[in-house]
């Protein structure tokens, strides 16, 4: 067997694992492999093992795979995007969870706008306001929000947080549960054309632990594809 596909199976059990004994349906939790820097050969391996989602945070690296890999592959853009580029990826990718400023929306809904089609996205949640992370704090967003639900091409479909680095993923779990709580806050208050089912959160080394507080995609790369090395590519 292929390492990739070992890798995705083990992925994969180790998330059943959580939803167990978070008494949740697996189900409820998409797999995104994140395959940045990663070779199309290697994106075929994990297709062929299942992989159907796959994260990339750059727009060139999505138009150069996306035509590679079969078409029922969904696409989502998760590293920061730059406005001029959002025309680009709008119709690659099926979701965009790295909206981090309103002016970043806002030419979303432009582009959406001008091509007719409707943009799905997550906001951006910088939760423990690392000054090196993109994202609109917790007491901004729920403003945020507000307005961005009044665009008539662009669709909240939730949140997505990348947690600080940790050596133990314990240290996140308050990261986690403060987004699981806020995105249900922000769903009790019933904003139109803003819906909260998904809770982007979790990657190789917490991906666990986020998935017991309520995570609906997590973003795995190294755990599936190995070590990144940037630059070798
Ligand atoms: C690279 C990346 C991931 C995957 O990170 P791993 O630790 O390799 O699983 C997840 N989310 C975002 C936003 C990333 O940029």
């Amino acid at each position: 067997m292929s390492e990739i596909k070992e890798n995705m199976e083990i992925v994969r059990e180790r998330i059943r694992a959580a939803c167990r004994r978070a008494g949740r349906d697996e189900s409820e939790v998409t797999l995104i492999a994140v395959s940045k820097t990663k070779p199309v050969p290697m994106l075929m391996e994990a297709y062929e093992a299942g992989a159907r989602e796959f994260g990339e945070n750059k727009v060139q690296e999505i138009l150069a795979k996306h035509s590679n890999l079969p078409g029922d592959t969904r696409w989502h853009m998760i590293g920061h995007l730059q406005r001029n580029k959002v025309h680009q990826v709008l119709e690659k990718a099926a979701l965009i969870h790295s909206v981090d400023s309103l002016r970043l929306a806002e030419q979303i809904e432009a582009e959406a706008a001008k091509k007719g089609l409707e943009a799905q996205i997550l906001l951006e949640i910088n939760v423990a306001k690392e000054e090196s992370k993109y994202g609109f704090f917790m007491e901004e967003a729920e403003e945020a929000i507000r307005h961005i639900s009044q665009f008539s091409h662009v669709h909240i479909r939730g949140l997505m947080t990348i947690a600080p680095f940790v050596e133990n993923p314990e240290e996140n779990r308050t990261i986690f549960k403060k987004l699981y709580q806020f995105a249900v806050d922000i769903g009790r208050k019933n904003i139109d054309n803003v819906t909260m089912d998904v809770l982007s959160m979790g990657m190789t080394g917490d991906y666990e632990v986020a998935v017991e507080e309520g995570a609906t995609m997590v973003r795995v790369g190294t755990g599936i594809f190995g070590e990144r090395h940037y630059g070798a590519v």
